[in-house]
């Protein structure tokens, strides 16, 4: 088993609670990786050897990116859409039964493929932990055969077969909703971690939201919600409630919603990429952490409102648009991702954690939002593994 020292970190992002400041900020740092796992974190003067060495000359180390909501099974694109809202024309939840009709069409082979290039394109942007929902297939078959492809990439798979009520059941949604709380269920809860329902007009109301996480969770599935995203709506109140790890989206918000959220404990995951390509008005981020909630920030990497792998971009927008510091940014990005998918063992670069960690071709963590649109991110391990080489 061989060990691998980084040395010379001018800026290492730990995220570790009992060092100072919200990132945990050391300065001319280094790590020690032994066995996919890190095995010691502290001053580059005081570095044990190893056997391998990387020299980070003075660039900055964080943790890995945590993109904890993400559909990347799904074929086709919806360019066309895109343009035409960019021309005026507003966002609708059924945009999705374009896709589902692609991706119904497509082989396994297919999806498997451009699931690889899309989880690809994340780790050279920094990613290493991605969640991956279901959702563009809505039969059993195509909910089930989504789920498999998706764990060949991640553990953190998430059946949403409530993602909106497919073009045959648009006359019998009570019936919809039986196949996913039934069969459907069935067939994906094998290959999923999560259950998810997009609780929205045009989506899902909040009894049946109830009834299919209740389904999952009887199943062994822990629950998510989307909720809140193109208008005010009960699903952040469900989901606190409920006590779900996470819900997500969030822009539209009242007092009790943010109320609920801080009693509950239950994460926030913020989703600007959604905003910034569908014109919405971005989340209040600024006012959800005054407030004391646990604020996340993911991708929603999907090819009808928001078409970004990038967590850079997401953090970027945070900063500009919805009033996060770039430190809270990067800790929303990387410690509260983890958190929002109940994971104890990355986000955080502390002895015994999983060496998932990225580095910047910059001396600071600032820089990911200083800089926008600039691919900072030179090197990426995977469990101590280069999966972007430097
Ligand atoms: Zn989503």
């Amino acid at each position: 088993m061989s060990s691998l020292l980084v040395t010379n970190v001018g800026e290492l992002v730990t995220n570790d609670p009992e060092r100072d400041g919200l990132l945990g900020v050391l300065v001319n740092a280094a790590l020690v990786v032994e066995g996919g796992t890190l095995a010691w974190v502290g001053p580059a003067a005081d570095a044990p050897a190893a056997d391998e060495h990387v020299d980070a000359a003075g660039r900055a180390v964080l943790p890995g990116f945590v993109d904890s909501h993400s559909h990347l099974v799904f074929a086709g694109d919806r360019a066309p859409e895109f343009a035409a809202r960019m021309a005026g024309t507003p966002y609708a939840a059924g945009g999705i039964r374009t896709t589902v009709a692609a991706t119904r069409q497509a082989t396994d082979e297919q999806l498997t493929a451009h699931v690889a290039r899309h989880v690809a394109e994340m780790r050279r942007q920094g990613t290493t932990t991605v969640e991956i929902k279901s959702g563009y297939g809505l039969t059993v078959l195509d909910e089930a055969r989504s789920l498999a492809v998706a764990r060949q990439f991640t553990e953190e798979t998430t059946f949403l077969g409530a993602h909106v009520v497919p073009a045959e059941y648009a006359g019998d949604p009570a019936g919809y909703v039986s196949l996913v709380t039934g069969p459907m269920l069935e067939a994906a809860a094998p290959h999923a971690r999560w259950v998810d329902v997009f609780c929205e007009t045009g989506a899902f109301d909040a009894d049946q939201a109830r009834a299919v996480l209740a389904a999952g969770e009887a199943q062994g599935l822990r629950g998510r919600l989307h909720a809140n995203q193109l208008g005010p709506g009960p699903g952040v109140r469900l989901a606190a409630e409920l006590g779900l790890t996470a819900v997500d989206h969030c822009t539209y918000l009242e007092d009790a919603d943010v109320d609920a959220l801080r009693d509950s404990g239950t994460v926030a995951t913020l989703l600007p990429g959604v905003e910034f390509s569908t014109r919405q008005p971005y989340p209040d981020a600024r006012g959800l952490l005054d407030a004391g909630v646990r604020v996340a920030l993911a991708t929603d990497c999907n090819p009808g409102s928001s078409y970004t792998s990038s967590v850079p971009l997401c953090i970027a927008l945070a900063v500009r648009e919805m009033g996060m510091t770039p430190a809270e940014a990067v800790h929303a990005a990387t410690a509260v991702g983890a958190q929002a998918l109940d994971r104890d063992d990355v986000g955080v670069l502390a002895p015994g954690k999983r060496a998932d960690f990225l580095m910047l071709d910059a001396p600071s963590h600032v820089h990911l939002a200083y800089r926008p649109g600039v691919p900072l991110v030179v090197g990426a391990w995977l469990a101590g593994r280069a999966a972007v080489a430097i």
